[in-house]
């Protein structure tokens, strides 16, 4: 193709490894910001939303990003090491490569808005969160559409396949050939073989825990990853009942295939990691109790390459028994901090309910290896280890738990209060049927908020509020360099006060709000049919 005289640069591929702007981006380098992308935009217009969340990474001349989400990076080195000609491209130049493409795969965390914490601004604000609209937009492509006349194949996979099962209509009408759910390594080069061949393959393939690779089995990412990120260990051993991690095995990457990957993405210019794992404190034990030579090496390790580091996910069990036997949490972030780069570590965390009761049924080794009664005491003890390290948490918990009581939700709202002088970030989520839970639930039907879900929600919005204007001012975006974004993140924080003051006058007087996702889904497809 011809552009301003001259000819684009041009690779010679088979596959496209991509996905929507909300995915393909670099978040600024700073992860939490991408957060910004599971809700619609709210004060500001949606284009300075999108800058905000989602700005276009860097891309070299054949349109490939520099920086692309871990996982597309996966399947694109599995692709390669199997001789397929595949490369992630960015999805502002798929129009170069789609007319010649055999197949297209997209991967994404959240396609249509119907993980946490999507689903809850969905549903709170009842206006579409701007990762679902990217994706529609990004799929509805002429050019796919074009090439999917020609016999484009449609590969679609990542952590949120299953949603496609809630969009069957999206499914039909952009010719998704096959959706795969789960580890791909061991099956997805022979299914891709056999689609660029015609032959049949089933539209949905559910990958269980016999078809897991080994590590051995797992390629090393060959181009950098966004903000670093590099895996350190698959699975979790807790196992809790509404979380698809339960399905995974635990296996550890030896320190060795790790450091090949930093130092990709170091070969990249990518200087800032993320470490990640369902629990970065169980790195190197085959149970629940942290051991420091693993941890302590794997961190020495990194940070060799890596001017800073960040977790991606800790259990508070682990940080508490860490801390208490071995002191290895004040040990882990003294040498993080030893390099004069960072002052405070971010991590995700699992608060996920108050209630011992609950926990007992849902998440029973959660607090392992202490009691499940326990678990307030151990959330509030390793809240308290990580506000004296600087370790900034953003906390999820649930609500809408099958066979969730009222007293449950008010043991969660006693724990929050316990939490408030703790610097974090409280996400609340309305239950979607995952792991176990999926085959027993009937869906995601949407929530009947009691005014004891009210009174949560507004604890943790309020907590979430306060604390967050001062990780801002003191932590997250110090600097000139962070001023424009800083500035629209407090107008947007000035914003949110005031709504939630409205919102709060609307419902004082209501003991019951129903919200219903599958009401906006119908709404949704009717409105995309009629356009
Ligand atoms: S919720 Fe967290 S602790 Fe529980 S099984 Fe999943 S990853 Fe493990």
């Amino acid at each position: 193709m011809l552009l301003n005289g001259r000819r684009d640069s041009h690779l010679d591929i088979d596959i496209i490894i991509t996905t929507d702007r909300t995915m393909m981006t670099d978040h600024h380098g700073k992860e939490f910001l991408g957060f910004m992308a599971t809700g619609p935009s709210i004060g500001l217009p949606e284009f300075l939303w999108r800058y905000i969340c989602c700005p276009k990474p860097k891309v070299d001349e054949y349109g490939r990003p520099i920086v692309a989400p871990y996982g597309l990076r996966k399947v694109e080195a599995l692709m390669i090491d199997h001789g397929f000609k595949a490369s992630v491209i960015d999805p502002d130049y798929i129009d170069r490569y789609i007319d010649d493409a055999k197949v297209l795969m997209v991967g994404h965390h959240d396609y249509f808005a119907f993980g946490p914490p999507s689903s809850e601004w969905w549903l709170i604000t009842r206006k579409d969160p701007v990762n679902r609209k990217s994706f529609i937009e990004f799929m509805s492509n002429p050019a796919i559409k074009r090439a999917k006349k020609r016999g484009l194949k449609i590969v679609a996979g990542g952590p949120a396949a299953w949603q496609w099962f809630w969009e069957p209509e999206l499914w039909d009408r952009f010719g998704v050939d096959l959706v795969i759910d789960g580890e791909v390594e061991l099956v997805l080069p022979n299914l891709v073989e056999k689609l660029i061949n015609g032959e049949r393959v089933p539209k949905y393939v559910f990958v269980g825990a016999e078809d897991y690779p080994d590590i051995d089995r797992i390629p090393d990412i060959k181009y950098a990853s966004v903000n670093g990120l590099v895996e350190i260990m698959r699975g979790c051993p807790r196992g809790c009942s509404f979380c698809s991690v339960t399905f995974k095995t635990l296996r550890h990457y030896p320190i060795e295939k790790i450091i090949r990957e930093v130092k990709t993405n170091v070969r990249y210019g990518i200087r800032h990691g993320l470490l990640h794992s369902d629990d970065v404190l169980l790195y190197g034990t085959m149970d629940v109790i942290p051991k420091p030579d693993p941890l302590l090496k794997l961190h020495e390790e990194v940070l060799k390459h890596y001017r800073t580091i960040a977790w991606s996910h800790a259990s508070l069990a682990a940080i508490v028994v860490a801390e208490r036997e071995y002191r290895l949490m004040s040990r882990l972030t003294d040498l993080i901090y030893s390099k004069g780069e960072q002052e405070y570590l971010g991590v995700e965390v699992g608060l996920e309910t108050g209630s011992p009761r609950l926990a007992k049924i849902i998440m029973p080794a959660k607090a392992a290896p202490f009691s499940v009664e326990e678990y307030p005491d151990v959330a509030e003890e390793a809240f308290a280890i990580m506000h004296d390290l600087n370790i900034i948490p953003a906390a999820t918990f649930i609500l809408g738990l099958p066979g969730e009581v009222e007293d449950d939700v008010i043991r969660t709202l006693e724990l929050l209060d316990r939490l408030k002088n703790y610097r974090s970030i409280l996400v609340p989520m309305i239950f979607v049927p995952l792991g176990a839970l999926k085959a027993k639930s009937a869906g995601i039907k949407g929530l009947k908020l009691t005014r004891s879900h009210i009174e949560v929600m507004k604890k943790a919005l309020w907590h979430s509020v306060y604390w967050s204007d001062r990780i801002l001012k003191e932590f997250y975006l110090k600097g000139p360099k962070y001023m424009p974004l800083r500035l629209m993140l407090k107008a947007f924080i000035s914003f949110i006060k005031w709504k939630v003051g409205q919102i709060e006058k609307e419902i004082s007087n209501l003991e019951e709000v129903t919200l219903a996702i599958t009401d906006l889904q119908e709404a949704q497809v009717k409105a995309v049919a009629q356009s």
